[in-house]
């Protein structure tokens, strides 16, 4: 079944981790639910002289470990019910990585491609305004996500630091470099998704300067990723795809070249030369990795008995339902699951956020060992546990994140 309600995904993944871990029941209950949620209406003036009124979201799913963390999404199928389950995950992703933050998530139902950039920033302006009290850099910190930007964090940023009338930096992650933004986070989310493939690659035996890779999606974090397969591995990018569709080439599609087109033409598609294939078949295709890298709800019980990848490393959120979880399972796919290979973005936020505090900034090598240590460390934590206890990848990264953010629940008196 496609299109699952993606929080009563999250729900179900819980639940499972619960039985494992034998949670007690008002623990549990906590746990399935957001602590806080806020839904605000956005009147936006809009190009045209009318105003327009969006719907925005943001939630926050459990601060145990610290201040809410996570993105802000601005997408025309956003739902309050997407929102909550990647808040969700951020609190299960900032745990597992070991981070002093807990989750949280926003969104706005809104078509950034059809808006201008005045109408954008007045819309992300509006957020701020409507948002204000119930953010802040220790109480809720945003940052980007799908289609939102390092120019829309700071546009946020700016509002807040008026409102307060001070500047705050450290409200928000994801900002332009050299006004508050850390190097390395702009393909952070990729490169730490490139850390796990590597610790997933040797403990395989496969070899990644002769491996295949295809990426589904082409944005922020599916660029990157095709773009350092290359770069770092060596690894033939042979096949991508965004919303219009896919190419590939048996060979080697030259990403360069790739990335330059989807640039111009805004569509990976327009690729001179580049035989077409289906969003669909992309998912299919005889490769050693595959790297799900947009929205939720890709792989699921229809097309995981086809997937031939031997990994498949999860950069999008939400990507693979639970019942093809356990088709790829059973088909010895070793998955590296969303909350862990697509953490690098939130583990540089995190580093953005140490460097604001003490107004200083790292370096690129500073941020990239750093982030390498971190995800090495996560990745093998959940794939000793999954040997230890007998579970899949993604079983394994739920039982350390929610123990250690049930300690901390435990510890505060809360349970
Ligand atoms: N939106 C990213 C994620 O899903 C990054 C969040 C952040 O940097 O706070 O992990």
């Amino acid at each position: 079944m496609t299109n699952q309600n993606p929080f009563e995904v999250a729900q179900k993944q819980l639940d499972d981790c619960a039985q494992i871990l034998k949670l007690d029941s008002s623990t549990h209950a906590i746990l399935r639910v957001p602590m806080r949620e806020f839904h605000v209406s956005l009147p936006v003036r809009m190009d045209d002289n009318s105003i327009k009124v969006f719907q925005g979201f943001r939630v926050q799913y459990n601060d145990s470990r610290g201040p809410t963390k996570g993105g802000i999404r601005f997408h025309p199928d956003e739902t309050i019910d997407t929102v909550r389950a990647l808040a969700a995950w951020m609190t299960w992703k900032c745990a597992l990585l070991n981070l002093p933050l807990g989750g949280g998530k926003g969104g706005v139902i809104c078509n950034p491609k059809e808006m201008s950039l005045g109408e954008l920033e007045r819309l992300s302006r509006e957020y701020i305004r409507a948002l204000n009290p119930f953010i802040g850099p220790d109480k809720d910190i945003p940052a980007p996500d799908v289609y939102t930007t390092p120019q829309i964090m700071i546009w946020m940023m700016d509002e807040y630091s008026k409102i307060y009338a001070k500047n705050q930096f450290g409200v928000i992650t994801g900002k332009p470099i050299g006004l508050g933004g850390s190097t390395g986070r702009a393909d952070a989310t990729a490169r730490g998704g490139m850390y796990a493939i590597h610790e997933a690659a040797k403990v395989l035996g496969i070899d990644l300067s002769k491996a295949t890779v295809a990426v589904q999606g082409f944005g922020n974090a599916g660029s990157n990723a095709a773009r350092l397969c290359k770069e770092l591995f060596g690894c033939k990018v042979v096949a991508v795809s965004d919303s219009q569709g896919a190419i590939c080439d048996d060979e080697c599609l030259d990403v360069e070249a790739v990335c330059e087109c989807k640039l111009d033409t805004c569509s990976v598609v327009n690729l001179p030369n580049a035989k077409c294939i289906s969003n669909e078949e992309i998912l299919e295709l005889e490769v050693d990795i595959l790297i799900p890298a947009a929205l939720e709800n890709v792989v699921t019980e229809k097309n995981a008995p086809n997937v031939k990848a031997k990994i498949v490393a999860e950069l999008a959120n939400g990507p693979t339902t639970p019942e093809a979880d356990a088709i790829l399972y059973k088909n010895g796919v070793h998955v590296i699951p969303d909350f862990l290979c697509n953490a690098g973005g939130v583990t540089v936020s995190y580093f953005e956020m140490v460097q604001n505090s003490y107004m200083y900034s790292w370096d690129e090598q500073q941020v990239y060992t750093s982030l390498e240590k971190k995800m090495v460390e996560a990745y093998h934590s959940v794939l000793n546990t999954s040997k230890e206890y007998n579970l899949n990848m993604r079983q394994a990264a739920y039982v350390l994140a929610v123990k250690r953010v049930v300690e901390a629940m435990k510890l505060r008196g809360w349970v």
